[in-house]
C-alpha cells in the first residue's frame, strides 16, 4: 500500500484542489463496490461545491460498473445522507463534501447502514484496494442501476419535527454559509415554529457570504444581525451542516465547551466527548449524576464509543453533536433543533451558558519537525509523570491528557495534519493555568 492517504484524520476526508479529479472519484467508486462484494446499494449526496456535480458522476460510474446500485439524493445535507442511508436499507453512504474547508476543496466522505461514518479500519480497507487498483467488477448483465429519491428529504424533515418539540415564535437567525444547510435548515426551523430570518442561505459553492468554518472570525455578520432583529438565537452551520455553533440574544458567539455542558446535561446518563473537551462539561455532568467518557478527536471516534457504552449523547467541542436517538450520523440541525427548544422554553441563552464557570484555558502550539514530533510524543507521558506531582488521572487514548487533583488538565497531543504539537489546558486558577503552560512548554522544548 503506498504511503499516501486517501483519507484524512479529522471528520473531512479533504482533497485540495489538484487532487479533485473524475480519476480519483471514479476509483473511489469502484474501491468502494469491490469493498461491498460488488452487491447491494449505496445513497449518493454532495453539497454545494463546484466540484460536485462532476464527482458524483465518477463515483456512480464506478459504482455502477462494480456491480452496485445508487440511489441518489442530490445537494443535500451531510447528516441526510446518515439518516439516508439508515432508512433507505442501503448498504452504504457516500456524501461528496469537504465540510469546513474553503471553496476549492473537496473529499469524500463514507458512511455504513446504521448511519454511522466509516471507521479508520473500514476507510484503510478502502485505501487498500484503491491504491492496489484491486478493483473487482461483474459482467455486463449485473452492472448497477440508478434511483433517484427526492422523498427521502420530506421523511427527514418530518422526523425532526417529531423530534422536537419548539415554543412558538422564537426568532432565529441562520447562516449556513451558502453550504449544504441552505435549502434545509431555514425551512425545518420555519416548520418547528420559530421566526427565522436566512443569512447566506443560497446554495452556492464558493461561498460568497462567508468562510464555511463557523468560527467567531468567521460569523460577524451573524453576530449582528442577531442583535439587530432582536433575535433569541443565532445558528451557523458548516459547509455541510454537520456541525453547528450559536450565538446568543447579545450577539456573542457561544463557548463551545459550556453550549456541550449544557446540551449533554439535557441528555444525562453517560454522554461521549473527546479529549479537548473542557472541565464544565464533567462538573455539570456530576451535577445530574451522569458521566462524562473522552476518547480521541474525531467524531467518527466519538459515534465508536456511543454505540460501545450505549450512551445518550455525544459531540466534539467543534460543535460536532451526534444524537443517537436519531441517527448515528453528526447533525448540525438537529443539534441547533434542540438548542432552540432549550432557549425557547428555559430563556436567554447568554444567561443560560453564564451558568457554568469560566476557567482560565490557554491553548499554545509549538512549532516541530515531524520527526521531533514522533520523538517528543513517544516519552511525553513519563516526561509530564516527572513534573507534576499532583497527577490524578492519565489517559492516552490521543496525545496525553493529565487531569490534576484540584480539577485542572493538559492535553499535549500533536497536529495530525500541521507540524505543531499542541498544549490545551483548563486551570482552577490564572496561576495554575500559566504554571502548567510553563511546565509543558519547556518539557516540549527541550527534548525536540
Ligand atoms: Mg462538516
Amino acid at each position: 500500500m503506498s504511503e499516501k492517504k486517501l483519507f484524512g484524520t479529522s471528520g473531512i476526508r479533504g482533497l485540495i484542489e489538484s487532487e479533485v479529479t473524475t480519476d480519483l472519484a471514479l476509483k473511489v467508486g469502484k474501491s468502494l463496490a469491490t469493498y461491498l462484494n460488488n452487491t447491494g446499494t449505496v445513497v449518493l449526496g454532495y453539497d454545494t461545491r463546484t466540484t460536485n456535480k462532476m464527482l458524483e458522476q465518477a463515483i456512480c460510474a464506478g459504482l455502477l460498473e462494480g456491480g452496485v446500485d445508487v440511489i441518489k439524493i442530490g445537494m443535500v445535507p451531510t447528516p441526510l445522507v446518515g439518516y439516508a442511508t439508515e432508512k433507505l436499507n442501503a448498504d452504504a453512504g457516500v456524501m461528496i463534501t469537504a465540510s469546513h474547508n474553503p471553496s476549492p476543496y473537496n473529499g469524500i466522505k463514507l458512511w455504513n447502514k446504521n448511519g454511522m461514518a466509516y471507521t479508520a479500519e473500514q476507510e484503510a480497507s478502502i485505501e487498500e484496494i484503491y491504491y492496489a487498483k484491486d478493483f473487482k467488477k461483474p459482467q455486463w448483465d449485473e452492472i448497477g442501476s440508478v434511483n433517484h429519491n427526492e422523498d427521502i428529504k420530506n421523511i427527514y424533515i418530518n422526523d425532526l419535527l417529531n423530534t422536537v418539540d419548539i415554543k412558538p415564535g422564537l426568532k432565529v437567525v441562520i447562516d449556513c454559509a451558502c453550504g449544504a444547510g441552505s435549502e434545509i435548515s431555514p425551512l425545518v426551523f420555519r416548520k418547528a415554529g420559530c421566526d427565522v430570518i436566512t443569512l447566506n442561505s443560497q446554495a452556492d459553492g464558493f461561498f460568497p457570504g462567508r468562510n464555511p468554518e463557523p468560527n467567531e472570525a468567521n460569523l460577524s455578520s451573524l453576530m449582528k444581525t442577531v442583535v439587530s432583529t432582536g433575535a433569541d438565537l443565532g445558528i451557523a452551520h458548516d459547509g455541510d451542516a454537520d456541525r453547528m455553533i450559536t450565538v446568543d440574544e447579545k450577539g456573542n458567539v457561544s463557548d463551545f465547551d459550556k453550549l456541550l455542558a449544557l446540551i449533554s446535561k439535557k441528555f444525562g446518563g453517560t454522554v461521549i466527548t473527546t479529549v479537548d473537551a473542557g472541565l464544565c462539561m464533567d462538573e455539570s455532568m456530576e451535577e445530574v449524576g451522569g458521566k462524562v467518557l473522552r476518547t480521541k478527536v474525531g467524531d467518527v471516534n466519538v459515534a465508536e464509543l456511543i454505540l460501545e457504552e450505549d450512551a445518550n449523547f455525544g459531540g466534539e467541542p467543534s460543535g460536532t453533536w451526534l444524537h443517537p436517538d436519531f441517527c448515528m450520523c453528526p447533525d448540525g440541525i438537529l443539534s441547533g433543533l434542540r438548542m432552540a427548544e432549550i432557549v425557547s422554553k428555559e430563556g436567554k441563552l447568554s444567561e443560560l451558558l453564564a451558568k457554568f464557570p469560566n476557567y482560565p484555558n490557554i491553548r499554545e502550539k509549538i512549532v516541530c519537525s515531524k520527526e521531533a514530533k514522533i520523538k517528543v510524543m513517544e516519552n511525553m507521558e513519563n516526561l509530564l509523570k516527572d513534573a507534576f506531582d499532583d497527577i490524578k488521572e492519565i489517559n492516552t487514548i490521543d496525545g496525553v491528557r493529565i487531569s490534576f487533583e484540584d480539577g485542572s488538565w493538559v492535553l499535549v497531543r500533536p497536529s495530525g495534519t500541521e507540524d505543531y504539537v499542541r498544549i490545551t489546558l483548563e486551570g482552577k486558577t490564572a496561576e495554575k493555568a500559566e504554571y502548567i503552560k510553563d511546565t509543558c512548554k519547556k518539557i516540549i522544548e527541550d527534548n525536540i
